[in-house]
């Protein structure tokens, strides 16, 4: 219909233009030749022509009002040539501003009332620059309304003349189609996305997570013994029933989390983005105190309860196929456990990546939890008996794995970054502690040795970082030892170089530690401000057994006498390796046999008693 009225509308044009000049051209021949008979005869056909074309105009109205179709003319100027009511009623522009061609006002009340007014002009300046385009798409307007819109050229004798611009509502016919298609991705019942959906957002999520290298979990729910209130209640209130839990169950989850109907009392939820096990933890637990409290349908009084699998992204699966399996298996596993449970896929079987995976995720949380700790060991000068320096050493007491070694967590911390804050929080704790016992135990000289990373020593800004803490802390910097290994040493040699000169001019002791076991060259050992070699302690270990370790750790003592350094024995454990290292003209040592590693109370009563006794005089192991 549309495609007719515009052709028609054309065809009238042209009809127009042919009687006019019918009209027009015998005229001019009378006039020239002046006789009366053919103004007679041009009479006459003028009032025909004005009859056809009455009946034309008349006929080109009703075709153009009986249409469905907004109809509207505008002139290569874009001025109004034409349009009928059902424009004016589809568009609500006020008739006067259309008849009065208010072209420029009837496009201002036009664009008002859509939802996307640029783009619509976007495509009226682009059928300016190609007057002789079609153009067919659908407008939204902003009280939802839509309109298929189209239009064409108007053609007279071959030239374009204007543009016809046709409308047609079909918001209906829009809605419907929305309809089907939400119906097809929804559950009926609960209106919760349904598993073609749940499997596409999955994976989008999947791509989501794999591009930005985050956590995701799939979690597989079944309703505990949902079939025996639907067998013996009726599914009307088994419906009511499933309704209720959709409603709390959304109500546990957060903005971005996707819960997915399965099927019967399945659920499926997808959260993206968790940043560890706990947060998936927390939304379960969560889950399930929503679905304590008891629920109302009709007059009875029901229980429910769920069991969940979950199955976390990457760690236990890379797709989407794969961490659903593993949900569900997960699943059955919290069903056999006796439901109302929780279950992560693996959780129970502790592999080394789930207990890494675990780690990691509690690491985030450790420092703010209060969960990490400094222990300090001290370092003992055999010849005059006094503890010349304690050495911080970090410990994790987390909540549910206990006291965690800093071999196991340091390397995690350092991959994830996580030892640039953990780091600096040890060297000022470390710090401020030392200077507590300068002053409350007047021992103004006790120094302190606090371990660096590789990651830490790297850290553009470790220098002021250093010396802010120093400040702050008001400890000396003759007071403070950075413990590197020879290995972060030779990383970078001329960075090494900057910083630890750096340091030195700040008056920060630096010692390598470990030292024997990794690779230095000893012409750069020569070069560094290097004060302290620190014997690694399995050189120590066997040296009273073992004649190469025994061999190895006089030449370590040797090369830093040699070199005009300190050497500190560590791991000293036996009377007889300090008697040993005593031989080989080693003064400092650290080991199990003066004292472990101890919190800072303990260290506080230790230091107290050592004023008292002398370590030489009296060794003695502290647990
Ligand atoms: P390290 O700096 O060489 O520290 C000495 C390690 O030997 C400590 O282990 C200490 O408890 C242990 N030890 C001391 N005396 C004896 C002994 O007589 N026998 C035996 N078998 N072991 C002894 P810990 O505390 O487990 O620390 C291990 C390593 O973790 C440290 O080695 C250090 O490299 C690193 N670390 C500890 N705390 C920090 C820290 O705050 N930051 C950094 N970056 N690393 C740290
Ligand atoms: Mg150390
Ligand atoms: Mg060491």
């Amino acid at each position: 219909m549309m495609w007719l009225m515009v052709g028609l509308l054309t065809c009238l044009t042209i009809i127009v233009s042919y009687f006019l000049s019918l009209l027009l051209l015998p005229r001019a021949k009378s006039l020239q030749t002046g006789g009366i008979f053919f103004d007679d005869l041009y009479d006459n056909r003028f009032h025909q022509i004005q009859i056809e074309l009455e009946k034309s105009r008349s006929l080109h109205q009703a075709t153009l009002e009986s249409t469905a179709d907004g109809i509207l003319v505008v002139d290569n100027g874009g001025k109004i040539a034409g349009f009928n009511q059902k424009f004016v009623q589809m568009w609500g522009i006020p008739e006067a501003i259309l008849v009065s061609g208010l072209d420029k006002q009837a496009l201002k009340v036009a664009l008002s009332q859509l939802k996307y007014p640029k783009e619509y002009i976007a495509t009226i300046r682009e059928l300016y620059v190609r007057p002789d385009a079609q153009v067919s798409d659908a407008i939204a307007f902003k009280d939802g309304r839509i309109f298929e819109r189209y239009s064409q050229p108007q053609y007279v004798g071959g030239q374009i003349v204007g543009r016809v611009w046709s409308f047609r509502d079909i918001t209906a016919q829009k809605t419907a189609e929305a309809k089907i298609h939400h119906q097809s991705l929804h559950d009926l019942l609960t209106d919760l996305p349904n598993r073609v959906l749940f499997n596409e957002l999955l994976a989008s999520a999947l791509k989501q997570a794999r591009d930005s290298e985050d956590h995701l979990a799939v979690c597989f729910l079944d309703l505990d013994r949902f079939k025996t209130i639907n067998d013996t209640l009726g599914h009307a209130v088994g419906d009511q029933l499933l309704k209720s839990v959709t409603k709390r169950l959304t109500q546990c989850l957060r903005e971005g989390d996707i819960i997915a109907r399965w099927g019967g009392d399945e659920f499926t939820i997808l959260l993206p983005k968790i940043r560890d096990i706990k947060d998936a933890a927390n939304i379960q637990e969560r889950i399930l105190a929503a679905l304590n409290p008891r629920f109302d349908i009709e007059d009875h009084q029901l229980h429910v309860s769920a069991s969940i699998g979950i199955a976390l992204y990457p760690l236990h699966g890379l797709d989407a196929e794969i961490l659903m399996k593993h949900a569900d298996a997960a699943l059955n596993r919290a069903k056999s456990q006796g439901r109302n449970k929780y279950q992560f896929y693996n959780f129970g079987i502790t592999t080394q990546t789930t207990e890494l995976f675990i780690l990691e995720n509690s690491l985030y949380y450790a420092l703010e939890k209060g969960e990490l700790v400094v222990h300090y060991q001290p370092q003992v000068n055999i010849t005059t008996g006094k503890i010349t320096k304690m050495e911080a050493l970090l410990r994790w007491q987390h909540s549910g794995l206990g006291i965690i070694s800093p071999t196991k967590f340091i390397p995690l911390a350092e991959e994830t970054g996580q030892i640039i804050p953990i780091g600096e929080w040890v060297l000022r704790t470390a710090c401020t502690q030392t200077k507590y016992w300068q002053k409350a135990l007047a021992m103004p000289s006790l120094s302190i040795a606090v371990n660096l990373s590789a990651r830490q020593f790297q850290q553009p800004n470790l220098v002021d970082m250093v010396q802010q803490i120093l400040i702050e802390t008001e400890l000396a910097p003759e007071c403070l030892e950075l413990e590197i290994t020879e290995g972060i040493a030779m990383q970078n040699i001329d960075l090494t170089k900057d910083i630890l000169n750096e340091l030195h001019r700040m008056g920060v002791s630096i010692s390598i530690d470990d030292f024997g076991t990794g690779y230095c060259s000893l012409a750069y050992i020569k070069n560094f401000p290097i004060h302290t070699l620190k014997i690694d302690k399995s050189f120590v270990r066997d040296l009273a057994t073992n004649r190469h370790d025994a061999a190895i750790t006089s030449a370590i003592i040797a090369l830093a006498h040699g070199l005009n350094m300190n050497v500190v024995a560590e791991g000293v454990e036996t009377e007889e390796q300090r008697r040993l290292l005593q031989v080989l003209d080693c003064e400092l040592m650290q080991g199990f046999l003066f004292s472990r590693a101890i919190s800072a109370a303990d260290a506080t009563k230790l230091l107290r008693r050592y004023k008292s006794q002398k370590f030489n005089n009296h060794p003695f192991l502290v647990a």
